[in-house]
């Protein structure tokens, strides 16, 4: 088996216990809850663990003690700068920075995480610089209560309304607030008391400025640091690829297969449409443990439910991408996986803005999707740890996201082909066929965007009304999988398409 984090989410009170934390919290994730129990440092909840001989969850020095969901890519540089030993968890880690360095600890990892850290005179909380691990949060003059998952803490949310500095609301739930990416939330006290209001301290932002390097350097570079990326993701591990046959995985497959030997790899496909040829080529290529799941479309829209919970989101066009991963992570055999994506190389090198010549236009997405990344979830682990799965995507990996975001736009859009640097770094290692492949949607080649269109027309909704339904749809599911917390195994997809038709004015 693989190794996976040793905490993959929480819930956890600071300061007084929080009598409206749920018992039991109705994580999504699945996994082993583990109490989480730090009497000095005044905290208390439950972590979940992915494995079946869970570590105790907090790492303290007696002053300060950190709470840590996920991983760290970093590893011997941190133990380098802190004290040139062995690196110890990744919770170690991260306590051993934040004694050096204090809150710019978090400007120093990089990595997949949530993480509290309780000191005698600071509470520190913070997620990594995309935000990857969703976190929330929920203020009072007791003290706070951080969590995973929304849906742990939507019941009776009560508590500060006006949003901390380094938060944003969370939509439907009064009180509760989601630390944005690349923050850390500090909030200082003395003698029991807290001192409010909070602070932000920013700990990574995308840059503006672009670099001209010489077009060769820049296809060295991006092979070096992706390579980097997916080592530090996958080295000595049996990981899974989830595969396609387009450039971003089928880059992620063939780096993983150099950094590990064979690897696992699966495709989705339904009966609307699938990529299975182009994914089968590239499998072949490289020699992966090869699987094709394919199933009945209108079985994928039924997983919707599951991508609500995981995603905790109403917006229906990201769910459109986030909602076959869901389903495939599902269907997974239920052993827990490491799991690598290609998710994300999109937007630092503007893939989804395929017919985007001038190269003005083009940074300008690249720009403005950058900067509304944030709240999302797209990278969220929720998405596999429903299945009980660890997944990791190395395109947003820190190194390679600064390099890729800074890369001068006609770097990504040359000769007539987008993502032009990415597919030159990969030469050499895939089958030419994939190099030249152009980008196809998630989406679009599973064929859930025109099934789910299909689904909501026979129920009656007029064609133009469609994008509403849709939204009405991903509202209600948000309504009943987070903000009411209900299971997701409890919700009937059809029983919310006819509510939404009825109320659409079906014809
Ligand atoms: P391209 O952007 O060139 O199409 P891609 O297909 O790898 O490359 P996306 O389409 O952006 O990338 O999809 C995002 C990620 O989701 C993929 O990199 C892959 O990891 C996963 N994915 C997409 N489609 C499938 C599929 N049919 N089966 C398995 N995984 C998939
Ligand atoms: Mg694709």
């Amino acid at each position: 088996m693989p190794t996976l984090p040793d905490t993959i989410g929480f819930s956890v009170w600071i300061g007084t216990p929080d009598p409206l934390l749920a018992d039991p919290p109705p994580f999504a994730a699945l996994g082993q809850r583990v109490p989480i129990v730090g009497g000095t440092a005044g905290l208390g909840g439950i972590a979940i663990s992915p494995g079946t001989d869970a570590a105790a969850p907090l790492t303290s020095d007696g002053e300060l003690t950190v709470l840590f969901a996920g991983e760290l890519y970093n590893r011997d540089r941190l133990a380098a700068a802190v004290d040139g030993g062995a690196p110890g968890t990744d919770a170690q880690l991260l306590l051993a920075c934040c004694q050096r360095y204090g809150v710019s600890a978090f400007r120093l990892v990089s990595g997949r995480f949530a993480a509290v850290v309780v000191g005698p005179r600071r509470v520190v909380v913070a997620t990594d610089h995309a935000g990857s691990v969703p976190l929330y949060l929920r203020l009072s003059e007791a003290g706070m209560t951080v969590a995973t998952e929304a849906k742990v803490l939507a019941a009776g949310a009560t508590g500060r309304l006006d949003s901390p500095p380094g938060t944003a609301p969370v939509p439907g739930i009064r009180g509760l607030h989601r630390i944005r990416a690349g923050t850390a939330v500090a909030v200082d006290r003395t003698s029991g008391r807290w001192h409010w209001p909070a602070r932000a301290v920013r700990t990574w932002a995308p840059a503006y400025g672009r670099s001209i390097p010489d077009p060769d350097d820049a296809v060295a570079a991006v092979a070096d640091r992706l390579t980097a990326a997916v080592h530090a993701r996958a080295s000595g591990e049996p990981v899974t690829v989830v595969l396609s046959g387009g450039i971003d995985s089928s880059a992620v497959a063939a780096l993983a297969t150099a950094a590990t030997g064979p690897v696992a790899t699966v495709s989705l496909g339904t009966d609307a449409g699938d990529e299975f040829d182009a994914a089968r080529a590239v499998a072949r290529h490289l020699g992966t443990d090869h699987t094709e799941l394919k199933l009945p479309a209108a079985d994928l829209i039924a997983e919707l439910p599951w991508a609500v919970a995981a995603a905790e989101i109403d917006d229906p066009e990201v769910l459109e991408y986030l909602l076959p991963l869901v389903a495939l992570y599902r269907r997974l055999p239920a052993t827990p996986r490491r799991i690598l994506t290609g998710y994300g190389a999109d937007i630092p090198l503007g893939g989804m803005h395929r017919t985007t010549e001038p190269l003005e236009l083009l940074d300008g997405v690249i720009a403005a999707d950058m900067d509304s990344f944030d709240g999302l979830n797209e990278l969220s682990p929720l998405l596999s740890g429903v299945a009980g799965h660890w997944s990791t995507h190395p395109y947003w990996d820190r190194d390679v996201l600064d390099l890729l975001v800074s890369l001068e736009p006609g770097l990504k859009r040359r000769h007539g082909r987008d993502k032009w640097v990415l597919r030159e770094a990969m030469r050499g290692r895939l089958p030419q066929q994939t190099l030249c492949r152009p980008k196809l949607g998630i989406h679009e080649g599973s064929g859930l965007t025109s099934a789910w269109n299909r689904m909501l027309r026979d129920a009656g909704v007029p064609a133009g009304a469609v994008p509403d339904a849709k939204r009405a749809m991903a509202r209600s599911l948000y309504a009943s999988a987070v903000l009411c917390a209900v299971r997701p195994d409890e919700i009937r997809i059809d029983d919310v398409l006819a509510e939404v038709a009825e109320e659409g004015g079906a014809q």
